[in-house]
């Protein structure tokens, strides 16, 4: 399997990265140096998250060159309309302190706010600038990507989703593969409720791997991009461990029927 994507515009994505939810700021830099260590190649921030400067810190502590790291960050709620985002991702480049993000994402939809359309259209105009690479969305379900592709004819490179075996997204997923949007899984172990699993402890004893690592080759599989979080350096090694097996294809389908249409995070209907 390829460890890597091709975007719609032409950039490469590493399917696999690690995302920085919760992780203090205090502890980023370290995170960020451990995991760029350990192998990672794409890096999962936000604004909202409260630790872009660790991010950065942890950038200038590699020795990981600047363009083989994939940034990605993302525009909060409150942040939303064609100026204020435009000004929200110049303090994102600000505390992260790069030169250009690899990717920035609007974080939710917001439709009670309704100016996701407009936003998208600064992220467009960052594009142009330069001072992103790629642009996608987080939290859009059909009818937001509908909009912003109607309205602008600009396609977002990907959108990340809630999704891990107790949600399985199966009709957005589809969506996604038509219009060439990659699907990029957030929370992708879904809190540890389904490591105990008989579909998922059968194929951890087939495979010789643990849980965490099954379900996170489930959704390389299903041909997402990945950003499972781990604070231990174990971990994130654990995580980065998927590309010596493969799960059978009914292996796959047993893990898919787990779908609960269970979600852990907020409503992105009526979220924000
Ligand atoms: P994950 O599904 O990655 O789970 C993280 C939890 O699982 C942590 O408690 C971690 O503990 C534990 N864990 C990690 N690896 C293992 C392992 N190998 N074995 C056992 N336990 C493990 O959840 P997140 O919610 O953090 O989602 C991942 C990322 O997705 C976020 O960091 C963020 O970047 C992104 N995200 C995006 C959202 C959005 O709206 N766009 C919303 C939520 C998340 P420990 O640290 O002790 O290993």
């Amino acid at each position: 399997m390829q460890p890597h994507l091709v975007l719609n515009d032409g950039q490469s994505l590493p399917r696999l990265g690690f995302g920085l939810w919760q992780v203090p700021q205090d502890e980023t830099a370290r995170v960020v140096r451990e995991g760029l260590a350990a192998g990672y190649r794409l890096i999962d921030g936000a604004a909202i998250y409260g630790n872009e400067a660790g991010l950065g810190d942890g950038l200038r502590r590699t020795d990981v060159p600047r363009d083989r790291i994939f940034v990605t960050t993302k525009i909060w709620n409150d942040r939303q309309g064609y100026d204020s985002t435009k000004r929200a991702a110049e303090e994102s480049l600000a505390r992260i302190g790069v030169e250009h993000l690899d990717c920035l994402l609007i974080h939710w939809p917001c439709p009670d706010q309704d100016r996701y359309v407009e936003t998208w259209r600064a992220l467009v105009s960052l594009r142009s600038e330069g001072r992103v690479k790629s642009i996608g969305v987080s939290n859009f379900m059909a009818p937001h990507l509908h909009r912003i592709i109607d309205e602008t004819g600009v396609v977002p490179v990907l959108n990340q989703i809630e999704l891990h075996p107790r949600l399985v997204q199966a009709e957005l997923r589809a969506l996604h593969a038509r219009l060439g949007i990659v699907t990029q899984s957030w929370t992708p172990l879904g809190q540890g409720r389904s490591f105990d699993a008989p579909a998922v402890q059968a194929a951890a004893r087939r495979s010789g791997k643990s849980p965490a690592q099954v379900i996170l080759r489930w959704h390389l599989q299903l041909g997402c991009s990945v950003i499972p979080r781990s604070t231990r350096a174990q971990g994130l090694a654990e995580n980065l461990d998927l590309f010596d097996f493969a799960l059978t294809p009914d292996e796959m389908d047993a893990i898919t029927a787990l779908d609960a249409d269970e979600r852990t995070g907020p409503d992105p209907l009526r979220f924000g």
